[in-house]
């Protein structure tokens, strides 16, 4: 019996993420004395947290008593290191170097005696109320689970656009006059994305994440777009997103402190971060500054896990990024396939009635829940495909059913010599369109009638393995002829390239 009771919580754990607990709780008892007057919660922060989460909860609101909140740093008003005041107004709130809860101030996190500031403007005089402060400390720029939480917590397809400009960086709108243009700011953007109908956006201004404390403001407001955490690593010798960290990180290649990309790979690595190469195939010239993937010495593909195949509309053109991609997965490395509008102008989708901007192309992930850690998560898995025009409902789904597995797009599977897979190719919504079997690279004659005579059609061929490494893909193409869906594959007894030197 002891055994199950100790297996069962264990398997819970396996099955779902299980939440951060708080390394503090403060807590405390208030009575009618306490009635307009303030209080210090004294908390010791230790060296290396770089970011401070609350979580704040009293009893005794039916009969009207009120408890405001505050934060001070070491020394307090003193010291300037008064962090904020949000009255009654929000019970949980976080501070960190590069974004803060509304109300609250962005700053460092210095370690010492910090209090939590009690204000309560209302307690009757035979009331009694008790207090609880969950207190979470972060380190290395992890967003506590407290802030990402779902925004919706079933597993699904979810679209979005993993590549984009603003305010922060060079990205332009024209203002209230309609008059010229200027810094496009964050809310418009956002705003755009969810006229656009997409679930979630990466906010990939160039180098920095000053965006994080706008984007700290407007996510609440936006509780059906996800804004996840980015920034486009911008050199010399290439771009590349990395996604889901707002710590700021040396961008310099070539500098003394970051000599080459696997340098900084290897931090951004340090950081949970997800990174893909942008727009590897454009020419580097005055026209656009380090904008072709020229990386020497040559990168650790291990420490990539995307490749943006498609960026803006280049996906029939001869600066599209999928022969790059195929050729790294020909060598062997596992890379997800995702699409970036690189959007510089948020007005411009609905300008131009959609045909270019935010969301063209959009990239759809199989994930557990609409949060940041479970799409980086998918995406990181290769459970993706590009939708190269941003429709809202078109769709592909390549599946492949083994002896002992039934994979999706972006799994590996061990098939032994002569084994047999069955794969199935659900497509949506591109009626007239036809569909292409990528195996290794090139197109596979392994589907009769590729021509997608309904709005939608399921495909099946059955594959005999010989054993060795192949990774196995499907495309779509509309009645036009123009690439429409691009899926990421299927690997098949994939071997990982050995270490680089
Ligand atoms: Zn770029
Ligand atoms: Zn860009």
């Amino acid at each position: 019996m002891k055994i199950i009771g100790l297996l069962l919580p264990l398997l819970l754990c396996l099955s779902a993420r299980a939440a951060d607990k708080p390394d503090l709780a403060l807590t405390g008892k208030l009575d009618g004395r306490d009635n307009q007057t303030y209080k210090l919660v004294p908390f010791d922060v230790p060296a290396g947290v770089d970011r401070i989460t609350i979580d704040f909860a009293y009893s005794g609101r039916d009969e009207k008593t009120t408890i405001d909140l505050g934060l001070l740093g070491p020394g307090g008003f003193r010291n300037n290191a008064f962090r904020g005041w949000s009255g009654g107004n929000k019970s949980r709130f976080t501070v960190s170097a590069t974004d803060a809860t509304p109300s609250y101030i962005v700053g460092p996190i210095a370690p010492g005696r910090w209090n939590l500031l009690l204000g309560i403007p209302n307690i009757r005089e035979k009331a009694h109320a008790e207090y609880t402060a969950k207190v979470y400390f972060s380190r290395n720029g992890r967003i506590p689970d407290l802030l990402d939480e779902p925004l919706r917590a079933q597993a699904g397809w979810y679209r979005g656009d993993l590549h984009m400009h603003g305010a922060h960086s060079d990205g332009s709108c024209t203002p209230q006059s309609g008059k010229g243009k200027v810094p496009c700011p964050l809310f418009v953007t956002a705003q755009a994305a969810a006229e656009r109908g997409l679930d979630f956006i990466a906010l990939s201004d160039h180098n920095t994440v000053s965006q994080a404390n706008a984007v700290r403001e407007l996510q609440p407001y936006f509780d059906r777009l996800l804004l996840l955490a980015g920034r486009e690593l911008t050199t010399f010798t290439g771009h590349a997103n990395l996604l889901g960290s707002w710590v700021p990180l040396d961008f310099r290649v070539g500098s003394a402190g970051v000599p080459d990309w696997n340098t900084l790979l290897r931090n951004a690595a340090r950081l949970d971060g997800f990174v893909s190469i942008n727009h590897p195939i454009r020419l580097s010239g005055e026209i656009c500054m380090g904008c072709g993937w020229t990386a020497k010495p040559e990168v650790d593909m291990r420490l990539v896990q995307a490749i943006e195949v498609v960026n803006g509309n280049d996906a029939d053109t001869a600066i599209s990024g999928i022969p790059f991609w195929q050729a790294q997965l020909d060598k062997g490395y596992r890379l997800t396939a995702v699409g970036g509008s690189d959007d510089h102008n948020a007005k411009q989708w609905s300008e131009s009635r959609g045909a270019i901007g935010i969301g063209t192309p959009t990239t759809v992930v199989h994930a557990a829940n609409l949060s940041q850690h479970a799409l980086l998560d998918a995406l990181r898995a290769g459970h993706a495909y590009v939708d190269v025009f941003g429709s809202k409902d078109r769709s592909l789904e390549f599946t492949a059913k083994g002896p002992d597995f039934d994979a999706e797009m972006g799994d590996e599977v061990k098939l032994a010599q002569n084994t047999k897979a069955d794969f199935s190719l659900k497509v949506a919504n591109v009626g007239g369109g036809s569909v292409e079997i990528v195996i290794d690279g090139r197109i596979a004659n392994v589907i009769d009638q590729p021509k997608i005579a309904d709005a939608s059609r399921t495909f099946a061929f059955t594959w005999t393995s010989d054993g060795h490494r192949h990774w196995l893909r499907a495309d779509v193409r509309g009645a036009d002829g123009k690439l429409s869906l691009i899926g990421n594959p299927i690997y098949v007894n994939r071997v990982a390239p050995a270490a680089s030197p």
